[in-house]
């Protein structure tokens, strides 16, 4: 059972996300090709990769959560170009002002953070909310199902994360078949129904990878 986050094990989720990006680099810059500019995975790829060598500047074992993820938070601020270097960057600079201070994080601590980090997406979107083909439609069932967790009295973050990933994903397949109401795809109008969000999809990686880290040190 798994009840508390450390630094280190954040530092790690940071670490697995640029992996599972790199990974999917291609894919998601095609998913973008069917109703964006074709540049998601190579913005993000670029990004995370980024964000993985300054965060080697630091010393993780001497810091809390909170730095880390204003690193990340700061790194995507400063060089990710389009739409996801700002909505990933109020990300993780909303998740960081929760964490700040704090080397261990709970259940509880963690849907904060979250929730504080959808805050930022969702201000800086123009108040984006689930159902307009974003990466808020990964986001906020996996927030929602964490919360769920909570109120069922299981502070076991493996086994919440387990079943918020798979809402999740769920989220992210349902963006198939929306209309976008937000971003580029906009323009595409009727024609971005039929296509997976990429921002949904990238989310997809970056919540994964909470879950691949957790289940690693079940
Ligand atoms: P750009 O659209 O500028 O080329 P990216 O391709 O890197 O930027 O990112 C596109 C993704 O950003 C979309 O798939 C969507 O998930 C997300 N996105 C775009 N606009 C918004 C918004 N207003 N709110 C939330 N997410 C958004
Ligand atoms: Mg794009």
């Amino acid at each position: 059972m798994i009840t508390e986050l450390n630094t280190n094990d954040i530092y790690n989720i940071i670490l697995h996300a640029y992996d599972l990006i790199a990974q999917n680099k291609d894919y998601l810059t095609n998913l973008d090709a069917a109703i964006g500019d074709a540049d998601h995975g190579i913005n993000m790829e670029r990004g995370f990769n980024l964000v993985t060598i300054q965060l080697k500047n630091i010393n993780i074992e001497n810091t809390d959560i909170g730095t880390i993820l204003m690193s990340a938070a700061n790194t995507m601020l400063a060089t990710v170009g389009g739409a996801a270097g700002p909505l990933y960057g109020m990300f993780f600079m909303n998740m960081a002002t929760v964490a700040s201070g704090k080397r261990e994080i709970d259940l509880k601590t963690l849907v904060a953070m979250l929730e504080q980090g959808l805050r930022g997406i969702q201000d800086i979107g123009g108040g984006t909310q689930p159902g307009e083909k974003t990466m808020v439609d990964t986001l906020y069932p996996f927030i929602e199902e964490l919360k769920q967790q909570l109120t069922n009295g299981n502070n076991d973050i493996y086994i919440a994360l387990d079943k918020a990933l798979k809402a999740a994903e769920k989220g992210m397949l349902a963006t198939i078949n929306m209309m976008a109401k937000k971003g580029r795809a906009i323009y595409l109008g009727e024609r971005s129904v039929g296509h997976q969000d990429p921002g949904a999809t990238s989310m997809y990686l970056i919540l994964k990878a909470f879950y691949d880290i957790v289940k690693n040190k079940e």
